[in-house]
């Protein structure tokens, strides 16, 4: 079995602490590999490395450090089997899917290989008599990254290659779920020229995020997991003096119109609500039908689709789903289940008893489908994180909303409908930061940003894109006056520009 590694000042460094977790095969269940759970010592060591990296990086033209994420975008395409196959070993996820989510990554690699236009500042010129103003963004310095097991690849790449790009180094703290991928993320980039030490791994837990939090050296943290977690990191980092943006958990819902077309439905449904087990904090989770006969036709139709999902490892061609991520997150999954039906909610489609042939330690559940759910039960108020859909059942349109604005999440939503005016009031009124119209998965793209509300964000800014600029970046503006024999004298009150 390998003894994985951090990746600090350049180089692999083996773990020190004495401490270490595993990883898991979620389709065989078995241990892969140790990794080691950094101490204090050893992550205080990646941030001074990261420290003495960065005056002479920030110092980097921006079409300098530009070159490197060009040339690292072309080893992650030259890479991708290799790193799809480290997604979907540690993760468990389809080699299809790992690609994807690999490529939706790359995006925000690309829009970072734009950092000269994205950082140009902004100019006044004779603000007043003589004087310029303009604005212009800087480096932070150390920033960290702590990220969830759900998309060792994609999530990763929304922090560090923005960051790097602005200028600042960076402190990556993967899941120890499934960490191996960000190890070769971070080969990559030395490969592509990133000098020694900007970017720096730390495999840990708890405390790795902790000193993380406290070290002063460090003045932004970008986190992207539980609700639970990141809102303590949020308040903890602010506490501290840093800039925090702290992306959460979600309840997704699609709300589904009589008029939608009911194939375009069933098929979104099935891909958001299943795709990945579900363990996508844009996963569909909720399906609002709005009128019994429009709930009784996304039953019909998604009950038989349900049982016949190809569900397998990674290594099956055909599989459509693959194990979630342990043995702990399986058993919590029908946990939930198990009180669905307490609660007196219709179990349609049963994937408990699950048994893969020949995988049989795999963490294999089938896909699971709820009717007649109602918002005071678990299932509805929670987030599964599992390939757990839930039909709420509701009379008209304006009941739709209403759930969807109530819940305590707001990531994603969408509305599957034929009519503009409903897809416009819902775009227009719904609770949510990212929306989608016939979309049921509506990541934005590169070069717009990802980010929720309510207790799916913590923070002011969302996550790449235009506001991964900010976030990364603070701002200096500049008021300048070249001596040119004009003489105000001695100034003892403000002035407006209009007055010189
Ligand atoms: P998690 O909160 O358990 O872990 C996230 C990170 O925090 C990991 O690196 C982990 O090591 C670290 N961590 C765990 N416990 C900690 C503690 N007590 N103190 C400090 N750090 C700690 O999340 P997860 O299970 O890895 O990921 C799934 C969650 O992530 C889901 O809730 C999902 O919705 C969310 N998620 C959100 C987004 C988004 O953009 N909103 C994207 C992906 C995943």
């Amino acid at each position: 079995m390998k003894t994985l590694h951090h990746f600090i000042g350049g180089h692999a460094v083996a773990g020190t602490s004495g401490r270490f977790g595993d990883v898991t095969d979620p389709a065989t269940g078995e241990i892969t590999a140790k990794v080691p759970l950094a101490s204090k010592s050893e992550v205080e060591a990646a941030i001074a490395n990261a420290h003495a990296a960065f005056p002479a990086w920030a110092a980097v033209p921006a079409a300098k450090r530009a070159q490197v994420l060009f040339h690292f975008r072309d080893l992650i395409i030259k890479d991708m089997d290799n790193l799809a196959r480290l997604v979907s070993t540690e993760h468990g996820k389809t080699i299809p899917d790992a690609k994807g989510s690999i490529a939706r990554g790359l995006e925000v690699v690309e829009y970072a290989c734009g950092i000269p236009q994205l950082l140009k500042g902004e100019i006044t010129e004779q603000a007043a008599t003589g004087v310029d103003v303009y604005s212009l963004r800087q480096p932070l310095g150390v920033c960290a990254g702590i990220t969830p097991f759900n998309f060792p690849a994609m999530v990763p790449l929304w922090m560090f290659p923005m960051a790097i790009a602005c200028g600042n180094s960076f402190v990556l703290k993967p899941s120890e779920k499934d960490p191996s991928t960000s190890l070769r993320l971070a080969e990559l980039m030395l490969e592509a020229g990133l000098p020694e030490g900007v970017l720096n791994v730390v495999m840990g837990d708890k405390d790795a995020v902790d000193t993380l939090i406290a070290d002063p050296r460090v003045p932004a943290l970008s986190f992207v997991g539980s609700t639970g977690i990141g809102r303590q990191i949020y308040a903890n980092g602010a506490a501290h003096g840093k800039r925090v943006q702290a992306l959460c958990g979600a309840k997704n819902h699609l709300v589904v119109m009589p008029d939608a077309d009911m194939d375009q439905v069933t098929d979104a449904l099935m891909g958001a609500a299943y795709g990945s087990a579900g363990e996508r904090c844009m996963a569909v989770s909720v399906a609002v039908a709005v009128g019994e006969e429009t709930a009784d036709e996304v039953i019909r139709r998604l009950a038989p689709r349900v049982r016949d999902l190809k569900v397998g490892p990674y290594t099956d061609a055909e599989a459509e789903m693959g194990p979630v991520i342990t043995k702990e997150s399986l058993e919590r999954i029908k946990g939930y289940v198990d009180a669905g039906v307490k609660a007196g909610a219709k179990l349609v489609v049963d994937g408990r008893d699950l048994v893969m042939q020949g995988h049989e330690n795999g963490f294999f559940l089938g896909g699971c489908l709820f009717d007649r759910v109602t918002p005071e039960m678990s299932i509805y108020t929670d987030e599964i994180f599992g390939p757990v859909l839930a039909v709420v059942r509701v009379a008209d349109y304006e009941t739709a909303l209403g759930l969807v604005n109530d819940h305590q999440y707001g990531n994603g939503t969408a509305i599957f409908t034929r009519d503009g005016d409903a897809a416009r009031n819902f775009v227009a009124r719904v609770q949510a930061g990212m929306v989608g119209v016939n979309v049921p998965i509506p990541v934005p793209v590169a070069y717009h940003s990802f980010g929720g509300w309510k207790q799916s964000l913590f923070g002011d800014l969302h996550i790449y894109g235009p506001d991964g600029v900010k976030f990364y970046t603070k701002q200096k503006a500049v008021t300048a006056r070249w001596p040119s024999g004009i003489r105000s004298g001695a100034q003892f009150h403000f002035k407006s520009g209009a007055e010189h």
